[in-house]
Parts: structure tokens; C-alpha cells; sequence
């Protein structure tokens, strides 16, 4: 394997958390760690300084939420990792699921204080249909939050992940002191604002130790050593594969804001997360290693200032190398592309990159080449499966209020389906556009790109729908009765597979259960 090297010191992966529970906030300490940025507040200040220089992205700047994924790229201890950034907020979900099958593995923040979480669980569903491998950091241990066993069992039970703490709290709130390492039997203290690199920690080797006392105060220390030997009873050793194999997650404690437990969390990640991992293809399973470069598209990112309507697609290399300038082939045009100014990131920025190995992101300038899911190889046709579709959750029709701009609002809508900011089914029989969607935000987006993209004006009409079905079936017969029979229920999506909008869950049920012969899919591969 010619790239080996490049390959296994490369680590891909996202953090993920329910809005506020202080991704950015680690995500910005692990910068600090990488050296990416040099002083904290970088990354919330880099967001504002952006939204106030540019045009790009004007809803971004007016509703303050971050509409975009972005990559950022930094080395730690000879690895470069590759930190997918999602966005937090829940009408944008979607953006975030797709990110999740570009990275290998994933860390999960809990708040403390909140427990397990709407979105937290929403994520871990979509990790775990790809058995993706978690790392727990429990966050905000300043504040006064839920008891640690009880907070334990809530996400063993609420997310069905199996849990291996790795560090330990030594009280919370204002009467935390600290960590304690399961791992290397070292004790971590706590002090507020701790600065990145600093070593705070004080070996421990045995749990008699008076100098946990004296470090804690009596009534803590017997409280650590009494959870310790119940924790190790029941936990033993963490087993990396079972890891790997997405079964069971290692939890660290900390505070990201105070960057405490911060490094743990990062050189244990550093440690055991996986390299890039191979790829289920059409055809055959890739392996990351293999010479020849392939990859898919996972994210399209438009440009909002219509004087620039240029579009920059998210690759995730899968295999081998990626190189400048080299034509590669798309498999579902069935062209060959070559790619001048392929981007990587570095923090917030972008600079124009030479190469890539398997498991980077490379940005590609795109005038509508790229649709999601899209493969690129050396020329095998082959293209990458577990990129799913998941159903919507409101459906509006899409009503046109210029006859005059008909063409535009179909191609804007085309690109903007392309790209994945919603889905388009059309109505059997009629002629009606449906558009559906996780959020209302998402709609206002559609209907402002639409308008300052495209100059088409357009309205949204509520359907009473509240989930897409995918339809298969054996037997083709059946499946045309049900479609013709269920006519205003019945529309197919861009690709043209057929779908059962239902209206409530009654309705659904019922029908999955007259209709044995048929086949009610929650989601789709997007191909
Ligand atoms: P995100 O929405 O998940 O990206 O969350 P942020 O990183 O923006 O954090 C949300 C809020 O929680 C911010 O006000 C942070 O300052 C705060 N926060 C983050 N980490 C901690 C922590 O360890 N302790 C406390 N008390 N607050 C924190």
C-alpha cells in the first residue's frame, strides 16, 4: 500500500451535541490543542468577523444560527484529524446526518446539567445505523448538574449505548475538585480557567493514598475510592474493539469552558479512534488503504451572493490519493472531471491544496456538476452506499406566484434539492410539487434563495402530511393498486421511487398492516 503512512495517521470526525451543550466550546479547545488557533474565543470570534465581512450566507448573519458545515483541519502529536463541524440547529438536522456518514467516529457532548436531549438521541440513532464509534464527554461538571450514576444510566438507556467511563468526577458544582483517571490512576484537579497544556495532574497509584485526602478533603476522597471499586467491579477493562465495533462508548467528565479534561478526552481520542475505515460500494467493499484514489460527495455548500453563484462540494476521500489537476471519473455522469482548486481547511480558512489521502475532505469548486451521494474514482464504476435520505417531517406544496419565472423556480429548485436542503417529491396524477423538510426555517430559506438566486417567487401551501415512506415491493402489481388506489397519498421522489405520504400515524400503521406485500421504508439510499 503505497499511502499507508499518510493514511493511519489521518483521524476523521465530528462532535456532536444538542444545541448548547458546548460543542463549540471543545471544539474550540481542541484547536487550541492543535495549535490551529492561539487564543480562546477564536472560533465564536472568527463567526462573528465572517458574518460582518461577508455576503455569504446572509440568512447565517440574520438569524445567528449556522447554516453551514465546515471542516477543520489540524495536527496533533503527529496526526492531522479532520473535525467535521455540524450544524447545531434542529431544522438543519439533515446537513448533520449526511456529515455523519463522512467521519469515522464521532464525540458526543452531554450537558451535565440537561442529561440526554432531543437531538442527542436523534444523532445517536444515525451513528448507530452505521455502527459509528462514540467518545461521551460529559460537559459543564462546574455547574450543579445530575447525579453521575444517574447520568450514566440515563444515556446507557435513552441513547442504548453500552458505557465504559474512563475518568471519574470528584463532586460537581462549585464543590468539583476534579477528575480522577480510571486509566493511568492519576488524579486531575480542578482549577477554573486551567490553561491549555497545563499539567495539573498528580499520579495516584493507590486509592489509600492519604494524599487524596489531603488534595480533596476526607469525606470526597472516601467517597471516590467507595465509586471506584463499584465502577471497576462492574466496568473491568475497556476492550478498544468493542470500541471500534461501535458497542461500547468511553466516557470522560470535564468542563470544556475551564478546559478541564479536555486533554484526556483529545489523547485518548488520539489514541484509540479509528483511522480511516474501509467503504461499502455498489460493487464491492473499498478499503482505505488501496492505492487508487475514490470518494463521494456528503455536502454541497452554496454560495448566497447571486453575483456568485458558484457552489463548493464537500468530497471525504475513501481511498488512496486525491491529486490536483488529475482528471478522475464522475460515475454517475459517466465524465471525467479534473479539479484545478481543490480546498482544504485549515481552521476557518481555505488555502488551495496539492493532494489528499483517504479520510481528508477536499472542497470542490462546483457549477452544478455534483449532486449528493456523488462517486469520484479512477475510472471503476462503483458508487458508495449508506448515504441516506431520511424522511421528512413537514411537507408544504410549492406554489409558483410568477408564471413568468416558471423555469427558474424549477431549475432553483433542482440545484437546491441537489444540494440537500430539501426534498422533492412530485404528486401521482397531478402535477403538484411537494417539498418536505425537517424545519419551518428550512423553508424560509428555500423560499429567500429562490428569490434573491433565481428571482422566482414562490408561497408554500400546508399539507397534512408528516412522514415520507419508501415503497418496495415484490410483487409490481400490488404496488401500482396501492399507488393508484391511495392516489392523493402517493407522489415519487426526484429519482422517481415511489412514496406513501402519510397523514397521521394511525394511517400509516394501518396501511403497513393491510399491506403486507409491501414494503414501508423510513428512509432511502440516496441512490
Ligand atoms: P454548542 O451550542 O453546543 O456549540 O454550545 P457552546 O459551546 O456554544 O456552549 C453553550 C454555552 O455553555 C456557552 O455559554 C458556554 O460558555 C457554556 N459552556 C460550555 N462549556 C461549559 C462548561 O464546562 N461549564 C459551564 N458552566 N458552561 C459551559
Amino acid at each position: 500500500m503505497k499511502y499507508e503512512k499518510e493514511i493511519n495517521r489521518r483521524k476523521t470526525f465530528a462532535i456532536i451535541s444538542h444545541p448548547d451543550a458546548g460543542k463549540t466550546t471543545l471544539t474550540e479547545k481542541f484547536l487550541l490543542f492543535g495549535g490551529a488557533i492561539q487564543t480562546a474565543g477564536a472560533v465564536k470570534s472568527n463567526k462573528i468577523k465572517k458574518h460582518a465581512t461577508s455576503d455569504f450566507m446572509e440568512i447565517e448573519r440574520q438569524r445567528g444560527i449556522s447554516v453551514a458545515t465546515s471542516v477543520m483541519t489540524f495536527e496533533y502529536q503527529d496526526n492531522l484529524i479532520n473535525l467535521l463541524d455540524t450544524p447545531g440547529h434542529k431544522d438543519f438536522a439533515e446537513d448533520t446526518y449526511r456529515t455523519l456518514t463522512a467521519v469515522d467516529s464521532v464525540v458526543l457532548v452531554i450537558d451535565s446539567v440537561n442529561g440526554v436531549e432531543d437531538q442527542t438521541r436523534r444523532l445517536m440513532e444515525v451513528c448507530r445505523m452505521r455502527d459509528t464509534p462514540v467518545i461521551v464527554f460529559i460537559n459543564k461538571m462546574d455547574r450543579d448538574g445530575k447525579n453521575r450514576f444517574d447520568l450514566l444510566e440515563e444515556i446507557e438507556k435513552e441513547l442504548k449505548l453500552s458505557l465504559h467511563p474512563l475518568t471519574w468526577p470528584i463532586n460537581s458544582g462549585k464543590d468539583f475538585k476534579g477528575v480522577y483517571n480510571l486509566h493511568d490512576k492519576s488524579l486531575l484537579l480542578f482549577t477554573a480557567n486551567t490553561k491549555a497544556n497545563e499539567e495539573g495532574s498528580v499520579a495516584i497509584e493507590d486509592l489509600a493514598d492519604a494524599r487524596l485526602d489531603a488534595k480533596v478533603g476526607e469525606s470526597d476522597a472516601n467517597i471516590l475510592r467507595e465509586d471506584v471499586e463499584l465502577i471497576e467491579g462492574v466496568y473491568g477493562k475497556l476492550n478498544p474493539a468493542d470500541y471500534l465495533a461501535g458497542k461500547v462508548a468511553p466516557v470522560f467528565f470535564g468542563s470544556a469552558i475551564n478546559n478541564f479534561g479536555v486533554k484526556e478526552l483529545l489523547d485518548t481520542f488520539i489514541d484509540i479512534a479509528p483511522v480511516p475505515r474501509d467503504r461499502e460500494t455498489s460493487s464491492r467493499n473499498v478499503e482505505a488503504g488501496e492505492d487508487k484514489f475514490s470518494g463521494f460527495i456528503f455536502k454541497i455548500h452554496a454560495n448566497l451572493d447571486p453575483k456568485h453563484r458558484d457552489r463548493i462540494a464537500f468530497l471525504r476521500v475513501c481511498s488512496g490519493r486525491f491529486e490536483r489537476n488529475k482528471y478522475f471519473h464522475h460515475v454517475r455522469l459517466d465524465r471525467d472531471l479534473r479539479f484545478s482548486n481543490p480546498y482544504s481547511f485549515l481552521a476557518r480558512s481555505k488555502d488551495v491544496i496539492d493532494d489528499a489521502y483517504a479520510g481528508d475532505v477536499v472542497g470542490l469548486f462546483d457549477t452544478g456538476n455534483f449532486k449528493i451521494g456523488d462517486t469520484l474514482t479512477e475510472g471503476e464504476d462503483f458508487y458508495f452506499t449508506g448515504i441516506p435520505s431520511f424522511s421528512p417531517e413537514i411537507f408544504k406544496e410549492l406554489v409558483n406566484k410568477d408564471p413568468m419565472k416558471t423555469k427558474q423556480l424549477e431549475k432553483g429548485i433542482r440545484q437546491l434539492t441537489d444540494e440537500g436542503v430539501a426534498q422533492l417529491f412530485t404528486q401521482f396524477g397531478g402535477n403538484k410539487k411537494i417539498i418536505g423538510c425537517v424545519g419551518e426555517l428550512q423553508f424560509e430559506v428555500i423560499q429567500y434563495r429562490l428569490l434573491h438566486e433565481y428571482s422566482a417567487a414562490c408561497e408554500f401551501r400546508t399539507l397534512p402530511f408528516f412522514k415520507a415512506c419508501w415503497l418496495t415491493s415484490t410483487d409490481d402489481k400490488k404496488l401500482e393498486d396501492f399507488l393508484r388506489f391511495k392516489q392523493s397519498n402517493s407522489a415519487e421522489d426526484k429519482d422517481g421511487n415511489p412514496v406513501y405520504l402519510a397523514q397521521s400515524e394511525w394511517f400509516l400503521n394501518t396501511e403497513i398492516q393491510n399491506n403486507p406485500d409491501i414494503q414501508f421504508h423510513f428512509t432511502s439510499e440516496i441512490h
